[in-house]
This record gives C-alpha cells, sequence and structure tokens, in this order.
C-alpha cells in the first residue's frame, strides 16, 4: 500500500500522539497531505518536523465549536479542499464501574469523556461536513472494542464508544449519498491514552511491561498491538478503494470476536 492517498487533503484529531499519530505519518506515506489538530503542541510540533513538506497544525480543544472550525479552515486553505476527517482525540475512564463513582464524580467524569470522545467527534464533523460535500469525501470515526463489547473500558467510556458506533451509523444514513462515514475499533493498544482529569487517580500509568501482556493475553492473536496495527484501515476507508463502504466498523482488535473476553467482571464486589 503506497500511493493510496495520493493528494488526498486529510484532517485528524488527537493527532499528536497514539494512533492518531500513526495514522498522521502513514496518511502522509500514503501520499495524503495532513491537517493535524490536537491540544498538544509539543506534540504536533515533533509531527510537523518529520513531515514539513506535507503536514500542517492546529493547537486546540475538540471541544470547542471555534476550535473545530479553525481546523477545517487551516486544512482548506492550506490544501485548497478537504476529503478526509478522522474524528480521534480521545480520552479513557480508568475502567471505573458505576458504583465505584461517586454521584458528583460521575457528573464530572462523564462531562469530561462525552465532551472529548462525543461531542468533539460532533463537533468536528458539523464543521467538515460542508467541506466533504463538496469533494464527495469521507470520515473515519475512531470506535473502540468499548463500541462494541462491554467489559473492555468502564462504564463512561463503553458507554462514550457505543454512541460513537450510534454516530457514525446515523452519519452514514445522513449523509449518504454525497460522503462515506466509516469507523475504526481499535482494541487495547499500546498508546499513553489517558483517563479523564477526574480520574486521572483511578487508573495513572501503569508500566509498560504489565500493560502489553494484559493486552497481549486478552485477544486471540496473542497481539500486544501498537498504534501501526491499525493505520492499514483507515488507509483502506480513507482511499478510493473503499467507495462502496459506508456505516462500516472495521474491528482491528486482534480477534475479540472471534472468542469474547476472558475476563467475567459482572457482579464482583458489589
Ligand atoms: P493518546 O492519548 O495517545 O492520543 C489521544 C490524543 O488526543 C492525544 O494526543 C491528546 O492530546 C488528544 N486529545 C485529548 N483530548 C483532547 C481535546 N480535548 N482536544 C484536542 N485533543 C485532545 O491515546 P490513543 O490511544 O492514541 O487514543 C486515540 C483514540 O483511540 C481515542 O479515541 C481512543 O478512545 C481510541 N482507542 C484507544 C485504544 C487504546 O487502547 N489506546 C483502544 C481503542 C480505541
Amino acid at each position: 500500500m503506497t500511493g493510496w492517498l495520493r493528494d488526498k487533503a486529510t484532517l485528524v484529531t488527537g493527532a499528536a500522539s497514539g494512533i492518531g499519530e500513526a495514522v498522521a505519518d502513514r496518511f502522509v506515506d500514503e501520499g495524503a497531505r495532513v491537517c493535524a489538530f490536537d491540544r498538544d503542541a509539543a506534540g504536533l510540533e515533533r509531527l510537523a518536523a518529520r513531515h514539513p513538506q506535507h503536514v500542517v497544525t492546529v493547537a486546540g480543544d475538540v471541544r470547542s465549536w471555534d476550535d473545530n472550525r479553525r481546523a477545517v479552515r487551516t486544512a482548506a486553505d492550506a490544501f485548497g479542499r478537504l476529503d478526509v476527517f478522522v474524528a480521534n482525540a480521545g480520552v479513557g475512564d480508568a475502567f471505573v464501574r458505576l458504583v465505584d463513582l461517586a454521584p458528583d464524580e460521575l457528573e464530572r467524569a462523564f462531562d469530561e469523556i462525552f465532551g472529548v470522545d462525543v461531542k468533539g467527534y460532533l463537533l468536528g464533523a458539523r464543521a467538515a461536513v460542508p467541506a466533504l460535500v463538496q469533494t464527495g469525501g469521507c470520515m473515519i470515526l475512531t470506535a473502540s472494542s468499548a463500541g462494541v463489547f462491554a467489559g473492555t473500558g468502564g462504564v463512561l467510556y463503553t458507554a462514550a464508544k457505543h454512541a460513537v458506533v450510534g454516530l457514525i451509523r446515523q452519519l452514514a444514513h445522513e449523509l449518504a449519498p454525497k460522503v462515506r462515514v466509516n469507523g475504526v475499533a481499535p482494541g487495547g493498544t499500546l498508546t499513553g491514552m489517558q483517563p479523564a482529569p477526574s480520574l486521572r487517580d483511578r487508573g495513572g500509568p501503569r508500566p509498560e511491561t504489565s500493560r502489553a501482556e494484559r493486552i497481549r493475553v486478552a485477544n486471540p492473536l496473542g497481539l500486544a498491538m501498537r498504534p501501526s496495527d491499525h493505520t492499514a484501515a483507515y488507509v483502506l476507508l480513507a482511499s478510493d478503494q473503499a467507495r462502496a463502504m459506508t456505516g462500516v466498523v472495521l474491528e482491528s482488535d486482534g480477534g475479540l470476536r472471534a472468542r469474547g473476553l476472558w475476563d467475567v467482571a459482572g457482579g464482583r464486589d458489589l
């Protein structure tokens, strides 16, 4: 796969690290130009330094309408068009269960997680639609195995990622035949993904070796997945090769659907 995205103008949120950064790198390798949008200005600078001819950056917050509009305008000004919007910026919930959230904590964490993982996607999609209608372009939303199965996140992250799958289906329906809308659902992946601020002390960074081992034993293929393991799915969906695909969520998770999860957590310590 080289040149699958030749001259495509793309916008990727959460592109300063992890899966979004790997998607941006891979899109450039496939011939695309990338507008990288993230709140991590230092990470954006590192990405742009690797690809000075092909990447422009926007530092901002996906929860802000103005920042989303600025990101789309920056892409359109730099590239003259927009072909692909990737909504990807996200925060997690440290796998916290409903019964372990105090009510005030639940309200705060809900606003934080749904603000980034759902409202951020909606605002980005709303801002990108007019430009994508002009080009007959497409959107790709990063979902998660937590948008497909229970038990791969806590209650808030799982609900938010199921909402993302609903968004993919509804937007595919609303925007056809002009704009294709699909998703990628990665399984547990070795990134620095952070829990929402109010849940930071619940999870915290764990040693990479033990996280790698937890991910490896949880999927049938036994993979400790890296961000680059998922990028081919984004390239396919962004390319003209996928012109018959919309409303689809590609599961890139080491085969969870082939077995389901090992861990049965229901009813423990209530
Ligand atoms: P990551 O932390 O490496 O990347 C997320 C990026 O989003 C960061 O660069 C961060 O700065 C940015 N971001 C967060 N909040 C933002 C905001 N309000 N405004 C702008 N930028 C913001 O984590 P990742 O694992 O690469 O996560 C990327 C996506 O992949 C998320 O949607 C996540 O839910 C999803 N995902 C991750 C995993 C995993 O195990 N890592 C599995 C499935 C799905």
